[in-house]
């Protein structure tokens, strides 16, 4: 109790004493309130606007029963207060046999300030009753009446400005039902919200989101806000100390604010949308940052009207970000613009209901608190729930492209890969079709060389040697039969007038015969070594290697004797054919020359042609010396 009010009472009472015969006197137009009834509301009161001066005159005149203030109706239950000192004048009378107590409530708003209940006691001394705060937000003071008693009373309050508040009157059920109703309003409110925020703080460690930690901290200094409101307030807690009235709510509007604005920007990317707004957004917090050291210098009530201000303001500031997101269809833009234009219209609302007008919503202002705060909590943390599944949205629709992308991808180079095996194979099966053709075409020039070294080698008709063959293998036998110091034996066939062969039957018969005798010159060849050649058109030749000369001209005798023998049959003709043979050897003799033996075994068939034919004859070469070379030879 303020220094005034001790001062104030000590007068009155004073005051009282002198005038206490005319106290008895009936008060005839204020307002009555029966006990009988569980509350009601103090709809119509006497009441004054004074100063100081003024105010002792009133209360003594209101006490000794003269009465000449004016009527204000106050019709849907909020009382309307002007500045300075209100003074409400009623009566309540307890109808009962019974002591009872009446219970004068008051809702409680920083501009209010020493509320008292002033009545005349049993001695006729003025007695003034404080008003207490409960956890509710409301100012109580509780009146104790004998039974059947009447008493009159002042209520006198002291605000800062215009204002409205309820004042009720409650019995003793009456108070204890609506404090039931208002702990448990207070507590569902509170309750609810401040689960919300503990849940987004869990949400936070969990997840380790800035913007869960935002929302956490908004949702924080509103049930801070709410729970100061309501009543839950340091005050409250600290009755003693009666500068902590109110002083929290303007600093947590603040400081929401700022924690709105940081999430709006946070949860809209608003930086990288439009930098320019961002910067406003950047003054704002500014503003509201600047505005917390200078609030603890000024005035709470005036803390409370510049924050709501300029909150009004940020809100607006908001919504219209909100619809300019909107615009550039960023998603949810519209309902955080809604939430904003909601928590806009809901404060406008309790502003002018707290100051100026009258809407009739006296009973219901807690409900209509903890309704806004909630829709508000619960909206945002919707907004940041929906932007969270939005992105974890967005990522796995990108994570399927990327899996379908790689899909494709997979598909591609698979079937790359199975083109390139059938490419191989077709490759690898024409590699190996051409191998093979090329196989069979080498197979094929293989054969065909061989023919062709078949054919230059050897004499059509006979199929014997021939005469090319001939020169190569005398002088490789020649060179053999010298390096092994063997011998080395020629033989040279002709037949004996063969030319009247031809004259007689023919060249075909000729042939034939040519043919018929080569047979018989194949057979007689015992060893592998040795090699038979048709030399000239009707003259053989036999190479015989490590043949000495007995060994050659045995041979070349038995074959004689062998055709001799036998006929030629030709066209069922017998035709008796000779031939005639020329032997020469080569052992080692000094100067010898291929050509020299063949020119001896030559020479022993001229000498066998000369000696009667169908014999055989040697020539013995003789050692040669290089001049004699030349002439051995022919
Ligand atoms: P001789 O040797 O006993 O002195 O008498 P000749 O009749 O056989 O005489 P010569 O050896 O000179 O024979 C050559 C004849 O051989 C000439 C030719 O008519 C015949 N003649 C040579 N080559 C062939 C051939 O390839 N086919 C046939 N049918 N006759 C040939
Ligand atoms: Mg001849
Ligand atoms: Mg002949």
């Amino acid at each position: 109790m303020s220094y005034v009010n001790n001062r104030l009472l000590i007068l009155l009472c004073f005051l009282m004493l002198s005038i206490s015969i005319r106290a008895e006197q009936p008060l005839s137009d204020i307002p009555r309130f029966s006990l009988s009834e569980a509350y009601q509301n103090v709809g119509m009161v006497n009441y004054s606007v004074i100063t100081e001066k003024e105010e002792q005159q009133a209360v003594f005149d209101f006490f000794s029963g003269r009465n000449h203030w004016s009527i204000v109706e106050a019709f849907n239950g909020d009382l309307a207060y002007q500045p300075g000192i209100n003074l409400m004048a009623f009566q309540i009378i307890n109808d009962s046999n019974l002591r009872q107590s009446a219970f004068i409530t008051l809702k409680n708003q920083v501009r209010i300030s020493n509320v008292e209940l002033l009545y005349l006691g049993d001695n006729n001394e003025l007695v003034l009753l404080p008003f207490t705060q409960q956890a509710n937000n409301t100012l109580k003071v509780e009146l104790s009446l004998s039974a059947k008693e009447a008493v009159n009373v002042l209520l006198r309050l002291k605000s800062a400005s215009h204002l409205r508040s309820s004042l009720l009157i409650y019995n003793q059920s009456g108070f204890i039902e609506s404090t039931h109703v208002a702990n448990f309003k207070l507590g569902l409110g509170l309750g609810g919200i401040f689960c919300l925020t503990f849940a987004l703080l869990l949400l936070y460690l969990a997840i380790k989101k800035h913007t869960v930690l935002l929302l956490f901290g908004y949702l924080l200094c509103r049930t801070l806000t709410l729970s100061a409101i309501l009543g839950l307030n340091l005050y409250y807690l600290f009755p003693q100390y009666n500068s902590l009235r109110g002083i929290e709510v303007p600093l947590l509007v603040a400081i929401s604010t700022i924690i709105l604005l940081l999430f709006t920007v946070r949860v809209f990317k608003l930086k990288e949308l439009n930098n320019q707004l961002h910067q406003y957004v950047q003054w704002v917090i500014w503003l509201f940052t600047s505005f917390l050291p200078i609030s603890l210098f000024t005035p709470v009530y005036i803390d409370v009207t510049a924050v709501m201000i300029m909150h009004s303001f940020t809100i607006i500031f908001l919504a219209a970000i909100g619809f300019y997101l909107y615009r550039l269809r960023e998603r949810l833009a519209l309902l955080f613009s809604a939430i904003m234009v909601v928590k806009l219209m809901s404060m406008l609302v309790i502003i002018v209901a707290t100051n100026w007008v009258d809407i009739g919503m006296a009973q219901y202002k807690t409900t209509i608190y903890i309704t806004i705060f909630w829709i508000d909590a619960f909206l945002l943390t919707f907004i940041l729930s929906r932007q969270y599944f939005y992105q974890v949205q967005d990522k796995e629709t990108a994570q399927k492209e990327a899996l379908a992308n790689a899909k494709v991808s997979e598909t591609t180079q698979e079937q790359l890969l199975t083109l390139q095996q059938e490419n191989q194979e077709v490759l690898e099966q024409r590699v190996q079709e051409r191998t093979l053709e090329l196989n069979i075409a080498l197979q094929e020039l293989e054969e065909v060389n061989q023919e062709l070294e078949r054919k230059n080698i050897l004499d059509e008709l006979t199929g014997l040697h021939n005469r090319r063959f001939y020169d190569q293998k005398i002088l490789a036998e020649y060179r053999r039969s010298k390096r092994n110091l063997t011998p080395l034996s020629l033989v040279v066939i002709d037949i004996d007038h063969f030319k009247r062969v031809n004259d007689d039957y023919g060249h075909l018969a000729g042939d034939q015969c040519l043919v018929w005798l080569s047979g018989h010159i194949k057979q007689c060849l015992k060893r592998n070594s040795d090699l038979a050649f048709r030399y000239g058109g009707e003259e053989f030749c036999l190479i015989l290697p490590e043949t000495d000369s007995q060994g050659a001209f045995s041979l070349a005798e038995s074959l004689r004797e062998n055709i001799a023998k036998q006929a030629f049959l030709y066209q069922e003709l017998s035709l008796p054919v000779t031939i005639s043979c020329g032997v020469c050897t080569y052992q080692q003799q000094k100067g010898v020359q291929p050509e020299h033996i063949f020119a001896g075994a030559d020479k022993a068939l001229y000498t066998a042609k000369r000696s009667g034919r169908n014999q055989t004859q040697e020539h013995r070469l003789v050692e040669i010396e290089s001049e004699d070379n030349q002439q051995a030879i022919t």
